[in-house]
Protein backbone atom coordinates (compact mmCIF):
# COMPACT_ATOMS: atom_id res chain seq x y z
CA UNK A 1 0.00 0.00 0.00
CA UNK A 2 1.66 3.30 -0.82
CA UNK A 3 2.18 5.79 1.65
CA UNK A 4 -0.27 7.99 0.81
CA UNK A 5 -3.61 5.90 0.70
CA UNK A 6 -2.10 4.84 4.23
CA UNK A 7 -2.61 8.24 5.46
CA UNK A 8 -5.87 8.88 3.25
CA UNK A 9 -7.10 5.35 5.02
CA UNK A 10 -6.38 6.21 8.55
CA UNK A 11 -7.92 9.13 8.03
CA UNK A 12 -11.17 7.85 6.68
CA UNK A 13 -11.09 5.44 9.42
CA UNK A 14 -11.03 8.53 11.97
CA UNK A 15 -14.29 9.77 10.85
CA UNK A 16 -15.90 6.82 11.28
CA UNK A 17 -14.79 5.24 14.74
CA UNK A 18 -13.81 7.75 16.83
CA UNK A 19 -11.50 7.70 19.56
CA UNK A 20 -12.33 5.78 21.88
CA UNK A 21 -11.44 6.12 25.94
CA UNK A 22 -8.05 4.51 26.93
CA UNK A 23 -9.79 3.43 30.38
CA UNK A 24 -13.04 2.23 29.44
CA UNK A 25 -13.16 1.43 25.54
CA UNK A 26 -16.11 4.24 25.13
CA UNK A 27 -16.53 6.01 22.05
CA UNK A 28 -15.61 9.25 22.53
CA UNK A 29 -16.48 12.34 20.79
CA UNK A 30 -13.79 14.84 21.89
CA UNK A 31 -10.13 15.09 21.31
CA UNK A 32 -9.59 13.42 24.62
CA UNK A 33 -7.84 10.17 25.71
CA UNK A 34 -9.99 9.51 28.92
CA UNK A 35 -13.90 9.69 29.81
CA UNK A 36 -15.27 11.84 32.46
CA UNK A 37 -15.65 9.03 34.41
CA UNK A 38 -12.09 7.69 33.92
CA UNK A 39 -10.52 10.75 34.45
CA UNK A 40 -12.47 10.98 38.14
CA UNK A 41 -10.75 7.63 38.85
CA UNK A 42 -7.53 8.90 38.44
CA UNK A 43 -6.50 10.10 41.90
CA UNK A 44 -4.25 12.95 42.07
CA UNK A 45 -1.69 12.84 45.38
CA UNK A 46 -3.60 14.02 48.41
CA UNK A 47 -2.92 16.72 50.66
CA UNK A 48 -1.07 16.55 52.97
CA UNK A 49 1.92 14.42 51.45
CA UNK A 50 5.66 13.99 52.45
CA UNK A 51 7.38 17.10 51.28
CA UNK A 52 9.99 14.19 50.25
CA UNK A 53 8.87 11.04 49.26
CA UNK A 54 5.26 12.30 48.52
CA UNK A 55 4.22 9.87 51.06
CA UNK A 56 0.43 10.10 52.02
CA UNK A 57 0.16 11.44 55.32
CA UNK A 58 -2.53 11.18 57.27
CA UNK A 59 -2.39 14.10 59.69
CA UNK A 60 -0.54 17.43 59.07
CA UNK A 61 1.56 17.30 62.60
CA UNK A 62 4.77 16.41 60.51
CA UNK A 63 6.22 17.38 57.14
CA UNK A 64 7.54 13.86 56.46
CA UNK A 65 6.50 10.37 56.54
CA UNK A 66 8.68 7.62 59.24
CA UNK A 67 10.48 6.37 56.69
CA UNK A 68 11.70 9.85 55.28
CA UNK A 69 11.82 10.84 59.26
CA UNK A 70 14.86 8.15 59.35
CA UNK A 71 16.90 8.00 56.12
CA UNK A 72 18.69 10.80 54.08
CA UNK A 73 17.38 10.74 50.65
CA UNK A 74 19.87 11.79 48.31
CA UNK A 75 17.33 14.21 46.76
CA UNK A 76 15.29 17.06 47.62
CA UNK A 77 12.32 15.90 46.57
CA UNK A 78 10.03 13.19 44.39
CA UNK A 79 6.54 14.46 42.91
CA UNK A 80 4.43 12.13 41.61
CA UNK A 81 1.50 12.75 39.36
CA UNK A 82 -1.09 10.52 40.51
CA UNK A 83 -1.23 7.62 43.51
CA UNK A 84 -0.19 4.19 41.92
CA UNK A 85 -3.27 2.53 42.13
CA UNK A 86 -6.32 1.77 40.50
CA UNK A 87 -6.74 3.00 37.15
CA UNK A 88 -3.25 4.34 37.09
CA UNK A 89 -1.87 1.23 37.70
CA UNK A 90 -3.81 -0.37 34.99
CA UNK A 91 -2.98 1.82 32.32
CA UNK A 92 0.63 1.94 33.73
CA UNK A 93 1.01 -2.18 33.61
CA UNK A 94 -0.52 -2.01 30.07
CA UNK A 95 2.33 0.16 28.80
CA UNK A 96 5.27 -1.26 30.31
CA UNK A 97 4.73 -5.04 29.97
CA UNK A 98 1.57 -5.55 27.53
CA UNK A 99 3.21 -2.69 24.83
CA UNK A 100 0.72 -0.84 24.17
CA UNK A 101 2.17 1.86 22.80
CA UNK A 102 -1.27 4.00 21.71
CA UNK A 103 -1.02 5.00 25.58
CA UNK A 104 1.86 6.94 25.15
CA UNK A 105 -0.06 10.24 24.61
CA UNK A 106 -2.01 9.71 27.72
CA UNK A 107 1.02 9.23 30.22
CA UNK A 108 2.92 11.44 28.60
CA UNK A 109 -0.22 14.27 29.33
CA UNK A 110 -0.18 12.62 33.08
CA UNK A 111 3.64 12.92 33.93
CA UNK A 112 2.97 16.99 33.39
CA UNK A 113 0.47 16.97 36.18
CA UNK A 114 3.60 16.61 38.67
CA UNK A 115 5.03 19.42 37.23
CA UNK A 116 2.53 22.04 38.97
CA UNK A 117 3.42 20.66 42.30
CA UNK A 118 5.06 23.92 44.21
CA UNK A 119 8.17 21.63 45.48
CA UNK A 120 9.03 22.28 41.72
CA UNK A 121 8.59 25.85 41.24
CA UNK A 122 11.07 28.28 40.78
CA UNK A 123 13.62 26.12 40.54
CA UNK A 124 16.09 26.26 37.47
CA UNK A 125 17.08 22.71 35.98
CA UNK A 126 19.81 21.93 34.21
CA UNK A 127 18.40 19.03 32.29
CA UNK A 128 16.21 16.32 32.32
CA UNK A 129 17.51 12.51 33.19
CA UNK A 130 15.40 9.58 32.49
CA UNK A 131 16.02 6.89 34.51
CA UNK A 132 17.86 3.96 32.72
CA UNK A 133 16.40 0.44 32.27
CA UNK A 134 18.92 -2.44 32.32
CA UNK A 135 20.22 -3.31 28.61
CA UNK A 136 19.19 -7.14 29.25
CA UNK A 137 15.79 -6.00 30.73
CA UNK A 138 15.46 -3.21 28.05
CA UNK A 139 16.01 -5.89 25.48
CA UNK A 140 13.08 -8.14 27.12
CA UNK A 141 10.62 -5.13 27.02
CA UNK A 142 12.00 -3.75 23.55
CA UNK A 143 11.75 -0.06 24.63
CA UNK A 144 12.53 2.21 28.08
CA UNK A 145 9.44 3.06 29.07
CA UNK A 146 10.75 6.05 30.84
CA UNK A 147 12.01 8.17 27.72
CA UNK A 148 8.88 9.15 25.93
CA UNK A 149 7.93 10.54 29.40
CA UNK A 150 10.95 12.28 30.15
CA UNK A 151 11.15 13.09 27.04
CA UNK A 152 7.29 15.16 27.44
CA UNK A 153 8.70 16.32 30.70
CA UNK A 154 11.67 18.20 29.13
CA UNK A 155 9.42 19.68 26.15
CA UNK A 156 7.00 21.14 28.74
CA UNK A 157 9.70 22.71 30.47
CA UNK A 158 11.67 23.27 27.42
CA UNK A 159 14.78 21.83 29.01
CA UNK A 160 17.27 19.36 27.39
CA UNK A 161 17.23 15.95 27.89
CA UNK A 162 19.84 13.67 28.59
CA UNK A 163 20.30 10.44 29.37
CA UNK A 164 23.48 10.66 31.41
CA UNK A 165 22.59 7.15 33.30
CA UNK A 166 23.23 4.01 33.06
CA UNK A 167 22.85 0.63 34.92
CA UNK A 168 26.03 -1.50 35.56
CA UNK A 169 24.54 -4.11 37.58
CA UNK A 170 21.35 -6.65 36.73
CA UNK A 171 19.19 -5.98 39.74
CA UNK A 172 17.49 -8.68 40.92
CA UNK A 173 13.63 -8.75 40.33
CA UNK A 174 11.81 -6.81 42.71
CA UNK A 175 8.65 -7.86 43.56
CA UNK A 176 7.82 -9.42 47.11
CA UNK A 177 11.78 -8.79 48.12
CA UNK A 178 11.22 -7.11 51.07
CA UNK A 179 12.47 -3.31 51.22
CA UNK A 180 15.76 -3.38 53.07
CA UNK A 181 16.72 -6.51 50.31
CA UNK A 182 15.85 -3.92 47.53
CA UNK A 183 17.58 -1.52 48.92
CA UNK A 184 20.61 -3.20 49.10
CA UNK A 185 19.96 -5.25 45.69
CA UNK A 186 19.98 -1.45 44.09
CA UNK A 187 23.18 -0.16 45.78
CA UNK A 188 26.17 0.68 43.08
CA UNK A 189 23.22 -0.21 40.27
CA UNK A 190 24.04 3.15 38.32
CA UNK A 191 26.54 4.82 37.25
CA UNK A 192 27.30 8.00 34.31
CA UNK A 193 27.32 6.93 31.17
CA UNK A 194 30.47 8.58 30.22
CA UNK A 195 32.55 10.75 32.59
CA UNK A 196 30.88 14.10 32.96
CA UNK A 197 31.27 17.10 35.24
CA UNK A 198 27.86 18.31 36.37
CA UNK A 199 26.67 21.05 37.80
CA UNK A 200 23.16 23.02 38.23
CA UNK A 201 19.96 21.46 39.26
CA UNK A 202 18.69 17.74 38.14
CA UNK A 203 15.40 16.49 37.21
CA UNK A 204 14.87 12.72 36.96
CA UNK A 205 12.06 11.17 35.71
CA UNK A 206 10.91 7.49 36.22
CA UNK A 207 7.04 6.03 36.60
CA UNK A 208 6.68 4.76 39.16
CA UNK A 209 7.88 6.00 42.72
CA UNK A 210 7.59 3.57 45.50
CA UNK A 211 9.97 3.27 48.24
CA UNK A 212 12.77 5.82 46.54
CA UNK A 213 15.45 3.35 46.42
CA UNK A 214 15.42 4.02 42.24
CA UNK A 215 15.76 7.72 42.34
CA UNK A 216 17.81 7.84 45.19
CA UNK A 217 20.66 5.86 43.81
CA UNK A 218 20.33 7.58 40.48
CA UNK A 219 20.29 11.18 42.52
CA UNK A 220 23.52 9.65 44.20
CA UNK A 221 25.68 9.59 40.88
CA UNK A 222 24.32 13.01 39.58
CA UNK A 223 25.83 14.38 42.85
CA UNK A 224 28.49 12.42 43.12
CA UNK A 225 29.62 14.32 39.29
CA UNK A 226 28.81 17.69 40.13
CA UNK A 227 25.44 18.22 40.38
CA UNK A 228 23.87 20.85 42.89
CA UNK A 229 20.85 19.40 43.86
CA UNK A 230 18.46 16.71 42.43
CA UNK A 231 14.94 15.96 42.23
CA UNK A 232 12.59 13.34 40.55
CA UNK A 233 9.03 13.50 38.55
CA UNK A 234 7.11 9.94 38.43
CA UNK A 235 3.77 9.33 36.75
CA UNK A 236 2.43 7.74 40.01
CA UNK A 237 3.46 7.80 43.46
ZN1 LIG B 1 -13.50 5.73 30.21
ZN1 LIG C 1 8.62 10.27 52.89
Amino acid sequence: MTHFLKIFLTSLSDLFYPRHCEGCQRALLEEEFLCYDCWEQLEPLPEPCCEICSYPLFCADSKTCSNCAERRLHFVAGVGAFRYQGLTQELLARYKYGRDQSLRPLLQQLITRALQDERLHGIDFAAVVPVPLHSLRQREREFNQVLPLAKEVARHKKLPLRSLLKRVAPTSFQAGSNREKRLKNLEGAFALRRPTSLNGNYLLVDDVLTTGATLDECAKVLLQAGAENVWAVTLAR
